[in-house]
């Protein structure tokens, strides 16, 4: 296999809207501002990764673009794309944080490393262990109508994993929601709660015991992310299983989380481990201290869906689902040249060397709002 050297770094800052305004807790979301990384080489391969921050929880796309284009290009050019590895070390050494940027950079080599080898991200980090994943809908709009009439025609669609946002309302119209879509859909949904760290430590329990009776398959987050001590209490204390978002992030996080059973289940997601080789080390923490993992997404265009995809490929074990929904229901409409595959209520892994998925330039140019080269 020919050297090849990274000879190009493009930041794109992008603003895709949404369909509808969603709620979730600790914020409303209008749209998807992520950062899209284009990654060429000499050999005139293009390799695409995605930071997708949330102001509120991982960071922001200014920072993410400013840790790219000043930061880590100068160590970039040049440089072999294999040493993936290296690369990500570098990063860690040079900008502290910003593990969107880290996840954009790792998921724009492996792209093209899988070019270079014919392999996609998943082979090139493990193994493909199965080609589709069942996918979670955020029910997120403060305007519980509109959602039923979505979460109706999302269930036509086959879906059956559905997750409720809170924090817009008080804790009757959360039980009034899981009431209804229970006696909707019975026990043919699966349905699960976020609390995106809405509830009080003081009292999260007793609310929590009153949704025992839903049968949920996990409820998640309920207190703030630094409240450790109360969500491992949490934990004992509620028969349904607690998942552990904002409060496990990295591999050093899932250590302290399975040593104290912080949560029965952790939400992996690329944006908060900064790549897909941390969030297998975390899932492999997780899998080794006896607790369950989650493919999680942020407000995300398809190449980090696409990326997310190649991540749950290369699980050795997924239960619960992932919910790589925003290019499909929630955007707009997707930078990718071809729609994210979701059919049947089922992420379908895209297949083909790297990433798998390629971008539209039309329309990365037509919701671009920056370009850092
Ligand atoms: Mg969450």
């Amino acid at each position: 296999m020919q050297r090849q050297e990274i000879q190009g770094l493009r930041v794109h800052v992008v603003n895709v809207p949404a369909k509808a305004v969603h709620s979730h807790g600790s914020g409303d979301v209008a749209g998807i501002n992520s950062v899209i990384l284009e990654v060429t080489t000499d050999e005139g391969l293009t390799g695409w990764g995605e930071a997708s921050p949330w102001p509120v929880f991982t960071g922001t796309a200014e920072g993410n673009a400013a840790a790219l284009h000043v930061h880590l290009r100068p160590h970039l050019l040049g440089a072999d794309p294999v040493q993936v590895e290296r690369h990500l070390a570098m990063a860690d050494r040079v900008v502290v944080g910003c593990p969107e940027a880290k996840a954009a950079l790792e998921t724009a080599l492996l792209d093209i490393v899988g070019q270079m080898t014919g392999l996609s991200i998943a082979e090139l980090v493990g193994a493909r262990h199965r080609d589709t994943v069942p996918m979670s809908f955020s029910v997120a709009n403060p305007d519980f109508d509109a959602d039923r009439e979505d979460v109706a025609r999302l269930y036509e669609d086959g879906v059956r994993l559905f997750k409720l946002k809170t924090g817009f309302e008080d804790h009757a119209f959360d039980k009034m929601r899981l009431e209804a879509l229970r006696e909707g859909y019975g026990d043919s949904v699966s349905l699960r709660i976020d609390y995106n760290q809405g509830l009080r430590a003081t009292d999260a329990i007793r609310t929590l015991r009153d949704l025992e009776a839903f049968d949920l398959t996990f409820i998640e987050q309920p207190v703030k992310r630094h409240e450790r001590a109360a969500l491992a209490d949490i934990t004992r204390a509620i028969d349904t299983p607690i998942m552990a978002d904002e409060s496990v992030f990295n591999p050093r996080e899932a250590l302290a989380g399975v040593q104290m059973r912080l949560a029965d289940v952790f939400a992996l997601k690329i944006m908060k481990s900064g790549g897909i080789r941390r969030a297998l080390e975390v899932a492999a923490i997780a899998r080794i201290g006896g607790v369950d993992v989650y493919g999680g997404c942020m407000f995300e265009t398809g190449v980090a869906h696409a990326a997310g995809a190649q991540l749950m490929a290369a699980l050795p074990e997924l239960e619960l689902g992932c919910e790589f929904y925003m290019s499909t229901y929630y955007a707009r409409e997707d930078i990718l040249s071809e729609p994210f595959p979701v059919r049947d209520g089922l992420v379908h892994v895209p297949s083909g060397p790297g990433l798998g998925v390629t971008v539209d330039r039309e329309r990365l140019a037509k919701y671009r709002v920056d370009l850092l080269q």
